[in-house]
């Protein structure tokens, strides 16, 4: 039986993840997401034939945004974790309210969704018909992620969506406890032999401190944070610090999208990383709940305010959201400090602040920031060590199919992996099918 793999996004880009595998008769597609920069195209190319069945790896809109659309169009199951289902509704609901007339669903097609949605737990096999059978298994990246180990008779794919190859305060790391595929179609974002990160320890060390001293000084600190994942790995960073009295006591203010998707990362808590659930079985108290947290309800009322605080709000790369709103208010005094926490695209107000950039454009106004700006890297992605030691669990590589990262980066990594590892490494183009 053969089996076809067809890329129809996310390859040579970071933006709209989707793959297409048919085997049996049957369509299987993984991933429906959209892309997020500005000069691409936004939505991955229409599948040959209606998929059977769509499968995601996690909420990220770069990976679940477009999947209103082919659960509409195709009456597909859209099969993913509980987290998975009710973050990406989450997530795509504000997509919709950003992209209004450009969204490719409606608030209609949203709701329908809930309706095709199939819950699959780690490591509980699925029966996809035509003799393949699914299974998930934890990623480590955020809440509820995913990677998909795809069994068609003697094959065994694995597609992992996004991984991180170490814990995190909310993620245990990606599990390696079934690692027979001969197929990996792997994400390569940080896959350049400079991509290392320090580590996350240090990373959470010198936020800590850079904090501390902020506030100590009577300064208002801002922190830009994208609403799923990075939100809740810095409110677990900034409590566990508070609590030891590194950070002095402060009011956190959380606003925008932040506040819902809390709902959905309280309602998960066994989903958490081991540390955070056995904390909050002990103390019967989700650190989440701290009473450090409070919702923004007035923000007018805090650009008043001139005690000492902490604001996390979306999004993360300045592009929009209320974060716009407070650079407006705290970014001119030098007492303040904005910190970034990961990677910044080009041509977003967050790469030009990172850049050195110190006069931004708010809302058609030209804005001096005088504020410091921080750099720390949380990010949730697997680094160029972290995914050579995460092939290197694979013992029966016969290809790796590399996706998800720069056109140049995921050329040079294939080009790296076939050095180091005796196995094929592809970097396909979007469009492009391969047979295995
Ligand atoms: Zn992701
Ligand atoms: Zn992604």
């Amino acid at each position: 039986m053969t089996i076809e793999v067809m890329f129809l996004g996310g390859a040579r880009q970071v933006g709209r993840s989707c793959v297409l595998v048919k085997s049996g008769g049957r369509n299987i597609m993984l991933d429906a997401g959209v892309a997020i920069g500005v000069n691409e195209d936004t939505f991955p190319l229409e599948p040959p034939d209606p998929p059977d069945v769509l499968l995601l790896t996690h909420a990220h809109l770069d990976h679940a945004g477009y999947a209103p659309h082919v659960v509409s169009k195709y009456r597909t199951p859209m099969i993913g974790t509980p987290p998975t289902q009710d973050l990406s509704e989450t997530l795509n609901i504000d997509y919709l309210k950003l992209k209004k007339e450009a969204a490719p669903y409606t608030f209609a097609d949203v709701m329908n969704v809930r309706k095709h949605a199939v819950d699959m737990l780690y490591k509980q096999p699925m029966h996809l018909g035509g003799g393949v059978e699914a299974v998930l298994l934890r990623a480590g990246h955020i809440l509820g992620s995913a990677m998909v180990r795809l069994k068609v008779e003697n094959h065994v794919i694995l597609y992992t969506g996004d991984i991180c190859a170490r814990n995190t305060r909310t993620q245990t790391m990606v599990d390696l406890s079934m690692s027979d595929a001969d197929t990996v179609i792997i994400e390569s974002t940080y896959s350049s032999p400079s991509d290392q990160h320090q580590s996350l320890q240090k990373t959470e060390r010198d936020f800590a401190l850079a904090v501390a001293e902020t506030l100590k000084e009577g300064g208002v600190v801002l922190v830009p944070v994208f609403a799923v994942g990075r939100a809740q790995e810095v409110m677990l960073c900034l409590e566990a610090y508070i609590r030891s009295g590194v950070i002095p006591e402060a009011p956190v203010f959380i606003d925008g999208m932040i506040r819902k998707v809390n709902i959905i990362y309280r309602m998960y808590w066994e989903h958490l990383s081991d540390p955070i659930k056995k904390q909050i079985r002990y103390t019967k108290q989700n650190p989440l709940e701290s009473d450090v947290f409070i919702d923004v309800e007035e923000r007018k009322d805090l650009a008043k305010m001139k005690e000492p605080m902490v604001i996390i709000s979306t999004s993360g790369m300045l592009e929009g959201g209320p974060i716009i709103y407070y650079l407006k208010n705290f970014g001119g005094d030098p007492r303040n400090l904005i910190c970034l926490t990961g990677y910044q695209v080009p041509g977003t107000r967050g790469r030009m602040l990172y850049d050195g950039v110190r006069e931004l454009e708010l809302d058609g106004e030209r804005v001096r920031i005088e504020a410091k700006v921080g750099f720390f890297e949380f990010s949730a992605h697997a680094d160029y060590p972290g995914l050579l030691r995460f092939l290197s669990a694979f013992r029966n590589l016969e290809r790796v199919f590399c996706v998800h990262g720069e056109e140049k980066k995921t050329l040079n990594f294939c080009e790296r992996l076939e050095s180091i590892r005796k196995a094929e490494a592809y970097a396909p183009c979007n469009g492009e099918t391969v047979t295995l």
